[in-house]
């Protein structure tokens, strides 16, 4: 579901232009509000949607299981600390979600660029960035060859 904006909610701060992973969300330079402009490209991820502090931005169904009619709200409560989701389906059906923001502070969660360049070695391995820390273990674990032998039989 891509998201669009509700133009007269927005107040222009840009914060789902800078946090939009596929870069669609942009500022229209005549009003001065946002728009997202190639909803066909949306990873449908939401940031903008949790991000936008003027809950602005909405999800539009997709028309094959959302037909017209539908309505998907979102409210986000950040004094209370949730996310609500409020889908409305054609026929009256209503579902309602409610989840907790996250707390990390804007702006406090590391670049790729703000890491060391991984070393040769380390290219050569199977691990992906910054694993075995950041799954909080000590070690992936590996298939011995006896077990490998038995995988195979
Ligand atoms: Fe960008 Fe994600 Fe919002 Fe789509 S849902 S506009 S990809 S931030
Ligand atoms: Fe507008 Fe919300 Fe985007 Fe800010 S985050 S520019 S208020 S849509």
């Amino acid at each position: 579901m891509p998201t669009f904006v509700y133009m007269t909610r927005c107040d222009g701060c840009g914060h789902c232009v800078d946090i939009c992973p596929s870069d669609i969300m942009h500022i229209d330079k005549t009003y001065r509000r946002a728009l997202n402009i190639e909803p066909n490209m949306c990873w449908e991820c939401y940031s903008c949607v949790k991000a936008c502090p003027q809950n602005a931005i909405d999800a539009r169904g997709y028309s094959d299981f959302a037909p017209l009619g539908h309505s998907v709200r979102v409210l986000r409560e950040e004094e209370k600390g949730t996310i609500s989701w409020k889908l409305k389906f054609r026929n009256g059906t209503e579902k309602n979600f409610v989840s907790p923001i996250r707390t990390t502070p804007w702006d406090s969660i590391k670049s790729p660029s703000d890491y060391d360049a991984p070393s040769q070695e380390a290219l050569k391995t199977q691990e992906l960035a910054h694993e075995p820390e950041a799954l909080n273990i000590e070690a992936l674990p590996v298939l011995s060859v006896d077990k490998r032998k038995e995988g195979a039989s």
